[in-house]
């Protein structure tokens, strides 16, 4: 059954996205996307397949995936957010996973969480072997 699955990196994550939105291609193409701005832009490319693009981050892309949620529209956040560097626009990325707790929406804040919320690796089994990035 399709679902809705929203996209979001911010500027340091974004490569880390497309790596695994890439490497996921054949998981994700069933579904329908949706991102922010430039993220949206990015995947598109990459993976050759329709994204709805939000406005940019810092514009209200991260609201406006955020009103999905209230709405009963969105199934799935991947959101590669950057734990090493100040965005401008912070209060709306709190804002952002503060509504997936509030709706139970499920959100993967990185590669492992996002493999293992795919069903990509199995914690269960312990086969997922986590990279360590270096910066
Ligand atoms: P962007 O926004 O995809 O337009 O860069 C992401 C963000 O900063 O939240």
């Amino acid at each position: 059954m399709q679902k809705t699955i929203a996209l979001v990196a911010h500027d340091h994550k974004k490569q880390e996205l497309i790596d695994w939105a890439t490497t996921h291609k054949a998981l994700l193409e069933p579904h329908k996307l949706v991102a922010t701005g430039t993220t949206g832009g990015l995947v598109e490319n990459a993976l050759n397949q329709p994204v709805h693009k939000f406005k940019s981050g810092p514009l209200g892309g991260d609201q406006q995936i955020g009103a999905l949620i209230s709405e009963g529209k969105l199934d799935a956040l991947v959101f590669f957010w950057d734990p090493l560097n100040p965005a401008p626009h912070d209060p709306d990325v709190k804002a952002l996973l503060r509504l997936c707790s509030v709706w139970n929406i499920p959100v993967a804040c990185n590669r492992a969480s996002a493999d293992l919320m795919f069903g990509i690796q199995s914690l269960e089994h312990m086969h997922y072997k986590r990279e360590i990035p270096t910066y």
